[in-house]
Order: structure tokens, then C-alpha cells, then sequence
């Protein structure tokens, strides 16, 4: 597979080769259907089928029961931050709010739009370089809920322990770090992704609703709306992205294959370890701004001296076949998005090539 990039690119990410060659093999003539699935109808045999196992290999693979609804939805996870909202947190109540970076923020901002937002925390102050320790958590006992967004795609922070919210609702958009670490997430009433970081193409998100929540949800909203719709049809009250739920039914099975959670959660933390050792390594020409305790394994974050080497720096990775490489435009530097399908071997290249660019810059 000559020409194929290491690829850091935060999303759409990297998927897993072995997928890819799937998706290749099968593309023309899925399983003798005599049709490729990317012309197949969302009522055929075959896609119901790929339907219900994929929502079965979600429940399997993140350790969920029967009393969490499944949901593949369109609109990424920007659209959920309304939507969530909407359904939860109608007729004047206050929704909580966690604020760790732009996309939590992005969330808040959202809900302002329809309801009335407590922050329960924020780091915005301190450059979002941090996510709280959980007795800075504070919320009412009557909040709709509790919202924040377990891995900071941008800054490179993620949550290593989660509030005990009691009769609060915890919900969270794990976009960025879903399944890619054992977790409790039964912990959740609500969780969701969008689907291109570690679970397959963009096109589709996942959200994930405990029975119990979505029973409190708003009845009056417009159908496609309302989680309970997409609930009561599996997903099927309109077309689904169809291509991007086959290819999530594979990248699950390819989780399953690496030992599921267990698995890629031992794999992701040699790859962390390995990528952090070599900033901490060089503290006088790489610094991670993030926090050490709320480092993300997803997402590393890095800053160098100097803007121009900064500059360099991705460059000269680019001729080595390094791509996406370059810190959101809303704070700049390196960032390395190693997601699930980023493998540890890519990591030890990386490390070489940054071992390199140190000593000749
Ligand atoms: C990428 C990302 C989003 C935005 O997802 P879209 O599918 O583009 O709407 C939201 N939250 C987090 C944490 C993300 O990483």
C-alpha cells in the first residue's frame, strides 16, 4: 500500500486499512445482493440487517442493555447540540453546562438558543488548558441535566473521571474519545459522536439515550426533531446516511477483533506514552500547553518556539508523509489526533521524525 499518508487529520480521520479493503471488496456487489450498498435501498433486507447489527455491536461493544435506544442520525454532532436542548430542556428549565473548550462551548451557546444555561464550571479563562476536578462541578439539584464533552478535540484535554450526578441527567458528546477507552457508560443518559473521529466516515452520528431520559423528552417537536421518533423506527423514519452506518458496522467489528474496549484502550495508552514521552522529553523546544493530569489520549497537543518552526515542522512531516498535522485555527501549534486507527507503529515514526527535526532545527 505505497502512497498511503500516516494520517492525523482530527476529522474525517484515519479508518482502519483492514476496513478499507472491505469496503473495496464489497463495494460492487454487496454479498451477492447484485447491488453496491451505496445504491441500496434503506428498506432492503440487506441494509435492515446492517441496521440491526450495528446498533447490537454498539450495545456489545461499549457494555450497554437493552434499555439504551441506539441511534443513527445526520447532522453531526453540531446538531445535536440543539437538539438536546430542545428535548430536554423546554418550558424555562436550566440545563448545566460544562465549559472545557470550543465545542463545549459551541454546545452551551446552542442551548442559549432555546433554553436557560447554568455554567457548572468553566476553563475558558484559563485557555481551556484544563477540564475540572469534580468538587468544581456545581449545578442545581433541579437542572434538566448535566452537558459536557468528555475529550477536547481542540485543546487536547479529556476527562478522566466523570460527576456522580444523581438525579441529574449526565449527558456528554464523546465526538472525539467514543470507544476508544474502557468507560462506564452506563453512567449516561445520553451520550453521542459524530462518527468521523473513531467510528467511521462523516455522515453519521451516534446517539446513544437511556429509556428512562427519553421518556422526559418534549412530545410537541417537529418529527425529525424529536429522539423519539428516531427512536420508535430504529433510525429509519427517514433515509438514513446508509454508507456511513455499514462502514461503523465494520469499524465496530475491527474493535471487536483488537479485544474491544479492553483492547484499543492498551493499544491507545502505549501510543500516548509514547508520544508524550517525546515532547516531555524536550521540554525546552516541544510543550504540550495542556494540562498533564487531563491530557488527551485522542487528541496531542503541542506548541513549539517558534511560529516559523511551527510552520516547518509540518512541512517537513508532510514530505515524510505526516499529514493533517496542523493545531485548529483557533489556537495554532501541532496537533496529533491519534485515534483508534492510528497505530503504534505510525507513533514510533512520528517520534523518530520529531527526534530528527529537533536536532537540525
Ligand atoms: C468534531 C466534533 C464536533 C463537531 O462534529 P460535527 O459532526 O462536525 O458536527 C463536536 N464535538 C466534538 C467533541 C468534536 O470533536
Amino acid at each position: 500500500m505505497s502512497g498511503r499518508n500516516i494520517n492525523f487529520n482530527p476529522g474525517p480521520a484515519a479508518l482502519p486499512l483492514d476496513v478499507l479493503k472491505i469496503v473495496q471488496e464489497e463495494l460492487l456487489d454487496y454479498r451477492g445482493s447484485g447491488l453496491s450498498i451505496l445504491e441500496s435501498s434503506h428498506r432492503s433486507k440487506e441494509f435492515e440487517a446492517i441496521n440491526d447489527q450495528t446498533i447490537a455491536l454498539v450495545r456489545e461493544v461499549l457494555g450497554l442493555d437493552e434499555d439504551y435506544h441506539v441511534l443513527f442520525l445526520g447532522g453531526g454532532a453540531s446538531t445535536q447540540f440543539a437538539l438536546i436542548p430542545m428535548n430536554f430542556a423546554g418550558d424555562g428549565r436550566t440545563a448545566a453546562y460544562v465549559d472545557t473548550g470550543s465545542f463545549a462551548n459551541k454546545a452551551m451557546k446552542e442551548c442559549e438558543a432555546v433554553s436557560t444555561v447554568h455554567v457548572a464550571f468553566s476553563s475558558k479563562e484559563e485557555k481551556y488548558r484544563r477540564v475540572p476536578d469534580m468538587n468544581e462541578i456545581r449545578y442545581p439539584d433541579d437542572a434538566a441535566y448535566l452537558h459536557l464533552c468528555s475529550n477536547n478535540t481542540i485543546e487536547g484535554t479529556q476527562f478522566w473521571q466523570f460527576p456522580d450526578t444523581g438525579s441529574v441527567p449526565l449527558v456528554a458528546d464523546m465526538s472525539s474519545d467514543i470507544a476508544s477507552r474502557r468507560l462506564d457508560y452506563k453512567q449516561f443518559s445520553l451520550f453521542y459522536a459524530g462518527a468521523q473521529k473513531n467510528l467511521g466516515p462523516a455522515g453519521v452520528t451516534l446517539v446513544v439515550i437511556r429509556d428512562g431520559f427519553l421518556a422526559t423528552a418534549r412530545k410537541d417537536l417537529p418529527s425529525m426533531l424529536s429522539y423519539k421518533t428516531h427512536a420508535d423506527s430504529k433510525s429509519l423514519y427517514n433515509t438514513p446516511p446508509v454508507f456511513a452506518v455499514y462502514v461503523m458496522k465494520l469499524v465496530l467489528e475491527w474493535i471487536k477483533s483488537k479485544g474491544g474496549l479492553a483492547g484499543v484502550e492498551k493499544l491507545n495508552e502505549a501510543k500516548k506514552d509514547l508520544l508524550y514521552g517525546a515532547i516531555d522529553a524536550a521540554p525546552d523546544f516541544y510543550v504540550g500547553p495542556a494540562e498533564k493530569s487531563g491530557r488527551s489520549w485522542m487528541n496531542v497537543t503541542m506548541r513549539l518556539p517558534t511560529e516559523d518552526l511551527e510552520a516547518r515542522f509540518i512541512a517537513d512531516a508532510k514530505k515524510e508523509g505526516f499529514v493533517g498535522l496542523k493545531g485548529h485555527r483557533s489556537v495554532g501549534g501541532i496537533r496529533f489526533s491519534i485515534y483508534n486507527a492510528v497505530s503504534l507503529e505510525d507513533i514510533a515514526k512520528t517520534v523518530d521524525f520529531m527526534d530528527r527535526f529537533r536536532r537540525s532545527a
